[in-house]
C-alpha cells in the first residue's frame, strides 16, 4: 500500500463491535468478556471511538458464515452505511473468522468501503500499515500452524488406534455395532477402545442389500432403498432408508471387512463444505479389520454394476480443477416442491427412445424426490418443458404487462407503497416508538430551559446548584441519545426507500428478460429464484406458484422481511414426515460471468440458495398463480377417429378384421399406439363393432391355481409355447410367470431359446 495514509487515531471514529461465542477450548471468552476486553483496551489506549452498534452470534461454530446471522446483518449494515463504521472491532481475529475467504472479505471491505477489522489483542493495530500487515501475517501464520499441529495430533491418535485394531471413533457403520474391549483414562476423560462386531439385526439387512443388488443389476440405489422401505420384515426403527445411504453402503469396503480410513477430508471453500480425496499415502487400508458381512467377490461385482450404470448415464468427470458449486440442466431446479411432503421435485428423464416414425425423443418430468423411494404418495408428474414455458409466461405476464413497453411497469407504485407501509409498521414496532421519544425530548428541553433560568440565579444554594447541574448534564446526554436514535431511524427509512428505485428495478427486469431469452439454465435459475418463492405441485394436479413482487430488489428483504417472531411461527416444527427446505448446493457462477460481475452473481447465488429468503414477508407481497397440469394428450387420443375410420374402411373392403401391424405401418406408429387409438375411439362410439383386441385371457399373476399348473408343466419339461396354448394365454405371459417363479426360488431363469426348438 504505497499511498496509504493511516488514520489519525485520536479522532472519534465510528465503530461497530462483533462478538462471537466459540467452541475453542483454549480461548473460552464469552461475548460479554470479549466486550469487556474491547472496552478495556480502548480505554488503555485512550481511543475516543464511538460504538454505534454491537453484533453478537451465540452459535458455537464460526466456520460457516451462513450460521452467523448477526455477522451477515453487520456486513449489510456497514456496507450500506445504515450503521456508520470506520472500524469493526473484535477481541481476536478468530472472532471475525480466519479462513482464506474471510481474508479476502477483509480486504474487500477495506478496498471497497474503507472499513478495517481491528483486533483488541493487537491493540487495534491498523492492518493496512506495514507494521500492522506484518503483525497480521505473523498472527495468521501462527494460528494456521497451530491448527495444523492440533489436527495432526488427532490424526496420529486415530492412526495408532487403528493399528491396534480398534475402531477409530465416531458411530459404527450400519450393520455393525461397537464392542468395548478396554477403557483407558486419559486426562479427565475415559478413552474407549472398541472392536467392530456384527449387529444382530442390521448386519442381515446390509447383506440382503448386496445380494439384491448383485441379482438385479438394473436396480439402482433408489430402487434398492424403495425395496427396503417396503419390506414388512424390517422394523420401522431403521426406516426410512434413503437412496444416498444405500449408495454409500454399496461402495464401502468395511462390509468386506476392510477398513479404509481418511480417504476424504473436509475443507471449507467459499463458505461451502467440500469433500476432498486425500493423497494415497495418507489413506490407511487395513484388510481383515473386522468380520466381513459380504464376500469380496460379490462386493466387487456390485461395484462393477454400479460403475456400468454410471457410465450409462454418461456423467462427465469434473477434471482436476476443484469445482465449487454446480451447474443446472433445468432452470426450475430447486423451485418446484411436492405439495404432499414438501420435498423438492426433481427432474427425472426417461431414457431416450426412437418413435416408430424415427424421431428421437426424451421426456423429462418433475417428480417428488421421495416418491422414488416410496416415502411419499404424491405421484404427480409434471412435464419439464411444459412447466418451464408456463412459468416463464406467467412471470412475464406479471412483470412485464403488455401495455407497458417502456418506462415503469404499472405495479411499481404498488410496490413502493407496500415497502413504505411495511417499513412504517416495523419501525413503530421495533424501536421505541417515535412519538414517545419526541415527547420525552420536548419535556427534557422544557426542563433544561427551567434549569438554565434557575442556574442564572446567583443566589442559588451551592448544593442545589450542584444537583441541578448534574441533572442538566444527564438530560443533555439523553437528548443527544434520542436525537441520534431518531436520526438513525430517518436514515434507515431514506435508505430503504432509495433501494426500491424504479429505474434500478427496471434495469434489473430488462436483465431478467435478457437472461430468459438465452439458453443458460443456471443463470436463468439464479434470476428466477429471485422472483419465484415456490412452485408447489399437488397430487391432484394443481400447481400453485408464488412470485414475490419485490424480487427485483432483494436488498429490501433484509430490512422488511426479517421479523424473527413471524419466522419462528412459520418454521415451527410440522409433521414429522414433512421435509423442511434445505439450503441448496452452491451454484457455480465462475463460468457465467467474469470480474466484477462474478462477485455480484455470487451474492445473488448466496441469496437465492437460502430457503428462508422470503421468510416473514406478508402475503400481499406475493402474486399467487394457480394452474393445472394439462390432461395428458397423445397421438392415439388425437387421432383415434382417423384410425377407426381407416380400420372400418379396410374391414368393409376385405371382409375381415384388418391387421393392426399393417395399420401401424400405415400410420407410422407402433402397434400398441394403434390399439390404444382404437380403444379411445371405441369409448367414444360405445359400440362393440371393433373387436380389435384379443379376447381377454386368464389372469395369471396372483392366481395361485394357474401358477401352480404352469410350474408343474414347466418342471415336467413342457415348452413355454405349449404351456401357453394349454392355459389359453400368450407365450410372453408364461415367460413372465416363470421369471417370477425363478425369482422366488432365488435362481436365474434359464434362457428359453436354449430349449425352444428341441423337439
Ligand atoms: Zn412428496
Amino acid at each position: 500500500m504505497a499511498n496509504y495514509r493511516p488514520d489519525d487515531r485520536s479522532k472519534p471514529w465510528d465503530v461497530v463491535r462483533y462478538l462471537r461465542m466459540s467452541g475453542d477450548q483454549q480461548n473460552k471468552r464469552s461475548p460479554d468478556q470479549q466486550n469487556d476486553v474491547i472496552d478495556e483496551r480502548l480505554q488503555r489506549s485512550n481511543l475516543p471511538w464511538v460504538t454505534n452498534q454491537t453484533y453478537r452470534d451465540e452459535a458455537k461454530t464460526g466456520r460457516m458464515l451462513r450460521n452467523r446471522p448477526d455477522f451477515n446483518r453487520m456486513l449489510a449494515d456497514v456496507k450500506s452505511g445504515i450503521i456508520p463504521a470506520r472500524y469493526i472491532l473484535v477481541d481476536t481475529i478468530e472472532r471475525f473468522g480466519r479462513n482464506e475467504d474471510l481474508d479476502e472479505l477483509r480486504r474487500r471491505l477495506f478496498r471497497k468501503y474503507g472499513i478495517s477489522v481491528l483486533c483488541a489483542d493487537q491493540d487495534f493495530a491498523d492492518p493496512n500499515t506495514q507494521n500492522g500487515e506484518a503483525a497480521a501475517l505473523l498472527e495468521n501464520f501462527r494460528a494456521r500452524a497451530d491448527s495444523r499441529v492440533k489436527r495432526h495430533n488427532v490424526i496420529r491418535g486415530k492412526r495408532d488406534k487403528i493399528r491396534l485394531g480398534f475402531w477409530p471413533g465416531s458411530k459404527a457403520p450400519f450393520g455393525f455395532s461397537l464392542h468395548v474391549v478396554r477403557t483407558e483414562p486419559r486426562g479427565d476423560r475415559l478413552v474407549r477402545h472398541s472392536h467392530l462386531i456384527h449387529h444382530e439385526v442390521t448386519a442381515a439387512i446390509a447383506r440382503s442389500v448386496f445380494m439384491k443388488s448383485v441379482r438385479n443389476p438394473s436396480m439402482g440405489q433408489g430402487a434398492l432403498a424403495m425395496w427396503l422401505n417396503e419390506r414388512a420384515d424390517i422394523s420401522d426403527e431403521f426406516k426410512p432408508f434413503h437412496a444416498d445411504t444405500v449408495g454409500r453402503w454399496l461402495c464401502s469396503p468395511i462390509y468386506t471387512g476392510e477398513l479404509v480410513w481418511a480417504e476424504y477430508s473436509t475443507d471449507i471453500v467459499d463458505d461451502m463444505r467440500i469433500l476432498e480425496r486425500n493423497p494415497d499415502d495418507e489413506v490407511m487400508r487395513v484388510p481383515n479389520f473386522c468380520e466381513p458381512i459380504i464376500e469380496k467377490a460379490i462386493f466387487d461385482q456390485v461395484g462393477q454394476f454400479r460403475e456400468a450404470r454410471r457410465t450409462n448415464r454418461s456423467i462427465t468427470e469434473a477434471g482436476t480443477r476443484r469445482q465449487v458449486g454446480m451447474t443446472y440442466n433445468y432452470m426450475l431446479t430447486g423451485l418446484v416442491r411436492c405439495g404432499t411432503c414438501g420435498a423438492s421435485m426433481v427432474p427425472n428423464g426417461s431414457s431416450a427412445y426412437v418413435t416408430a416414425a424415427g424421431e428421437e425423443r426424451r421426456y423429462v418430468s418433475y417428480i417428488c424426490a421421495k416418491s422414488y423411494t416410496g416415502l411419499c404418495t404424491n405421484k404427480a408428474h409434471v412435464k419439464e418443458d411444459w412447466l418451464r414455458e408456463t412459468v416463464i409466461e406467467k412471470l412475464r405476464e406479471r412483470l412485464f404487462p403488455v401495455d407497458s413497453n417502456e418506462g415503469e411497469p404499472p405495479w411499481m407504485t404498488e410496490i413502493v407503497d407496500l415497502v413504505k407501509s411495511e417499513l412504517a409498521r416495523t419501525h413503530s414496532e421495533r424501536d421505541v416508538s417515535r412519538p414517545a421519544l419526541a415527547r420525552e425530548m420536548s419535556q427534557l428541553e422544557e426542563q433544561t430551559v427551567g434549569w438554565s433560568v434557575s442556574l442564572a440565579n446567583s443566589g442559588l444554594a451551592a448544593r442545589l446548584r450542584q444537583k441541578i447541574e448534574s441533572d442538566y448534564a444527564s438530560a443533555l446526554d439523553r437528548i443527544a441519545e434520542i436525537q441520534s436514535l431518531l436520526n438513525r431511524q430517518d436514515s434507515e427509512f431514506r435508505q430503504v426507500s432509495e433501494i426500491v428505485n424504479p429505474s434500478e428495478v427496471t434495469s434489473r427486469l430488462n436483465r431478467l428478460s435478457d437472461v430468459l431469452s438465452k439458453d443458460c439454465p443456471t443463470l436463468c435459475n439464479l434470476m428466477l429464484s429471485m422472483h419465484i418463492e415456490s412452485i408447489v405441485v399437488s397430487d391432484d394436479g394443481q400447481i400453485v406458484m408464488r412470485t414475490c413482487k419485490l424480487g427485483s430488489c432483494p436488498e429490501s428483504m433484509h430490512w422488511c422481511g426479517e421479523n424473527e417472531a413471524e419466522r419462528e411461527a412459520i418454521t415451527s416444527p410440522k409433521d414429522r414426515h414433512c421435509t423442511q427446505p434445505r439450503r441448496r448446493v452452491r451454484i457455480a457462477t465462475e463460468d457465467l460471468a467474469s470480474g466484477n460481475e462474478d462477485s455480484h452473481l455470487r451474492e445473488i447465488a448466496e441469496h437465492v440458495t437460502n430457503p428462508d429468503r422470503f421468510a416473514g414477508m406478508p402475503d400481499d407481497w406475493f402474486w399467487t398463480d394457480r394452474f393445472l397440469i394439462p390432461e395428458k394428450s397423445c397421438w392415439s387420443k388425437d387421432n383415434a377417429s382417423a384410425v377407426l375410420k381407416r380400420y372400418l374402411e379396410l374391414q368393409s373392403k376385405t371382409g375381415k378384421k384388418p391387421s393392426c401391424n399393417a395399420l401401424a405401418k400405415e400410420f407410422g406408429k407402433s402397434r400398441p399406439t394403434i390399439l390404444q387409438a382404437l380403444d379411445y375411439a371405441q369409448c367414444d362410439h360405445d359400440e362393440s363393432t371393433t373387436k380389435h383386441r384379443r379376447a381377454s385371457t386368464v389372469k395369471i399373476k396372483g392366481n395361485v391355481e394357474v401358477e401352480r399348473r404352469i410350474e408343474e408343466m414347466h418342471d415336467a419339461g413342457v415348452l413355454e409355447k405349449d404351456i401357453a396354448s394349454e392355459i389359453g394365454t400368450s407365450r410372453s405371459s408364461i415367460t413372465a410367470a416363470l421369471k417370477r417363479l425363478y425369482d422366488q426360488r432365488g435362481l436365474q431363469k434359464p434362457d428359453g431359446r436354449a430349449t425352444r426348438h428341441q423337439d
